[in-house]
Formats: structure tokens, sequence, C-alpha cells
């Protein structure tokens, strides 16, 4: 019996490991043991993922969030390398870019532990975006490098890795999109409960430190989509962060009475929200994908993004928060438009794969 160590602590980590997990707890010669950092730790934030996808508890919680990224990191790297040397595993895995992830990554190699990466090769070249720098750290010192596409192959065989290192598995959100989203209605009743209508919504998530900590950038884009309310209903769901900055820094009454502002919510009745929408607009890296993976068109709001095959194809826009009259009407115009018919980020299966690397492991 070989035991992976899988390390997270983050909303898009807990929906990519529920799938992996599930593959590995079927695989007969795996045990995987949950260390959950508790980098997110809300209800709204982490345990609705794991009654929602149907995941074990983790075995660990270590309650570390808050603070700098720096003291952060440093506090997650103490206490996993204590879960380490009590669970002696064979393999560590992390996923994304995160804290969490590179926390367990460094743990794990201090310890000679290999390490597996899903979601390995993204890359914005932005070295000032603290996910640039967790991503590259932890690819660097990975055993495996699960990539979803063969973009993020390119980026990792240009800078050196073994091919035998790098594994283009597909994209483990597809796996959860498809099994989720191919349900008819995954929340019925909750487009009547905010008034709105298939195809006549945005459907908004704003989380990222270049736009949350950057107040005129964040103006920028409350102000688009006040204007973008002002003629189609926009549904934003509030990370904690954001809401916190916005209280302090806006109207936050007006934002209320003209925009759907919402608590974070669970994936299933964020799926069928994403599903419905006429567009999306998010500076997040899996609405990018779940937008593609529905259909709906998608206006990201930064200035660059790892998920360069849905511009390309005409998925997604780049619109970085400058001018909130550009940005509205850039999301008018894209409401319905379609791309081309593309398969980037292979068919699905991609936990089955990942696993199937895992077991072979000697
Ligand atoms: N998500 C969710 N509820 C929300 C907002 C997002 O379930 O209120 C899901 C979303 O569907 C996607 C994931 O969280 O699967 C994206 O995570 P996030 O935007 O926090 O991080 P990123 O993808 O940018 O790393």
């Amino acid at each position: 019996m070989k035991k992976i160590v899988t390390v997270l602590g983050a909303r898009p980590q807990f929906i990519k490991a529920s799938v992996v997990s599930h593959a590995i707890k079927k695989a007969d010669n795996l045990k995987e043991v949950l260390v959950h950092t508790g980098q997110h730790f809300d209800a709204n934030m982490s345990e609705v993922f794991f009654s929602e996808l149907d995941m074990c508890k983790p075995d660990y919680f270590l309650d570390i969030h808050g603070g700098t990224h720096g003291a952060m990191t440093g506090r997650m790297l103490a206490e996993v390398e204590r879960v380490l040397l009590l669970e002696k595993p064979d393999v560590v895995l992390v996923y994304g870019d995160t804290n969490s992830t590179l926390a367990g990554a460094l743990a794990a190699v201090k310890l000679h532990i290999p390490v597996a990466h899903v979601e390995a090769g993204l890359r914005s070249f932005n070295m000032a975006m603290p996910e640039e720098v967790n991503r590259i750290l932890t690819d660097r010192i990975s055993r495996w490098l699960f990539a979803p596409s063969d973009v993020a192959v390119g980026h990792l065989r240009r800078e050196g890795f073994a091919a035998e290192q790098i594994i283009n598995v597909g994209d483990v959100m597809l796996d959860v999109a498809l099994h989720h989203g191919g349900l008819k209605s995954t929340r019925p009743g909750l487009l009547e409960q905010f008034e709105i209508h298939p195809g006549e919504y945005v459907l908004a998530t704003i989380h990222r430190a270049e736009n949350t900590d950057h107040p005129e950038r964040l103006r920028v884009i409350v102000n688009a989509l006040l204007r973008v309310a002002a003629e189609i209903p926009v549904v934003w769901p509030l990370h904690p962060r954001t809401r916190a900055i916005l209280q302090q820094l806006h109207d936050w009454e007006l934002l209320k009475r003209r925009i759907h502002i919402t608590e974070p919510l669970g994936y299933l009745e964020m799926i069928e929200l994403e599903k419905n929408a006429g567009l999306i607009a998010t500076d997040s890296g899996g609405m990018q994908k779940e937008a593609f993976f529905h259909k709906v068109p998608c206006v990201t709001l930064r200035d660059e993004t790892e998920w360069v095959e849905l511009v390309h194809s005409g998925w997604n826009i780049l619109q970085p928060p400058i001018n909130d009259v550009e940005i509205a009407k850039t999301m008018f115009a894209r409401i319905g438009v379609k791309g081309e018919n593309v398969v980037p980020y292979g068919e699905g299966g991609a936990a089955r794969k990942i696993v199937s690397v895992l077991r072979s492991v000697s």
C-alpha cells in the first residue's frame, strides 16, 4: 500500500482534489491522508465543498490563515513537516499555486519525499503575482508535473524539465465540471430566487490581490459592474477579502441595491449560475475555464491570463481594469458570443490519469 499525503487549503483546491481523492479511494494500492492547512476556513469557503463534493474530512486541520505571505507560508511549512515526519508518505500531492501548495511541496522535498504537482506549467509571466512565484517554485521541486494543456507542457519543456517528468493529463476541473455540470440542474429554483433568467444576466467574481489591493483598479471594476447592472442583472458572490475592502471603500448600500451581492456560494450553486449566465466577468482562473466548459463567454478583468488558449479561441477576452466605460462596452458586446470549437484541456479523465501514474510509483 502506498501512502499519499495531499496538502490543500484554498477553495479551488478542494474542488480540484475532490475528483482525484475519489479516484485514489477506488485504487486498491493507494491510501490518501488529507492535510488542510486552514488557508480558507469559513464554512462557505471550505466545508461546503467537502460536503457537496462528497470528500472525506481532512485527517489534519492546521488552522493556519491570515498574516503576511511569508509568515503564513512559514507556519505551514513547519506544521506540514511535522505531519510528514509522522505519516512518512511515499508521495506528497499538491494543487495549483497557493501558499499551501508551496509549503506542502517544500516541506516534502526537504524530507526527500517526491512531490506531484497538479496544474503544473501554468505561467502568467508576472512575478508580482504571489501565485506565479508559488507555481514556479513548486514546479521546480516536483517529481511529477501534471500539466493541464499543451501550452503548460511547452512552458515546462522550455524551462528544461525532463520529458519523463511532464505528463499532460488534461484539466482536473473539467472532470468536476463534467460530473456535476452534466446534470440538468444542480440547484433548481436558484435563478428564480435571484429573479434572473437564463442568458440574461452577468455573473461576476473578483478576488485577486492585483485587483483587490489596488483601490483604483477595484473602483474601475465596481463602476463597470454598476454600468452593466443598469441594463442587465449582475450577480456577484463576494470573496471575503473583496467584501472587506469593498465595505471600506465604496458605497456599500448603493452596491447592494444595484447588484445581486451574495456570500461566497457552494460549487453546485455556482455551476447553476455559470451554466445559465449570458456572460462571466472574473479574475479567477477556475471561472475562466468553467465559463468555457459551460460554453459561456468570459471577460477576464486582468492584464494577463495563464489560460491563453481561451483567449486565442475567442471564448475569453482580457480587459485590464483601467477604464470602466470600456469594460462595460466590452461586456455588453460579448454577451452570448461563442468561441471556436476547441479541446485544449482534454476530454475529462485527468484524475484517472493522475492516479494511474501515482499507482506505479515504486
Ligand atoms: N466558486 C464557488 N463559489 C464562489 C466562487 C467561486 O464555488 O462563490 C468556485 C468556482 O466555480 C471555481 C472555483 O471556485 O470552481 C474558483 O476558485 P477561485 O476563484 O477562488 O480561485 P482561482 O480559480 O482563481 O484559483
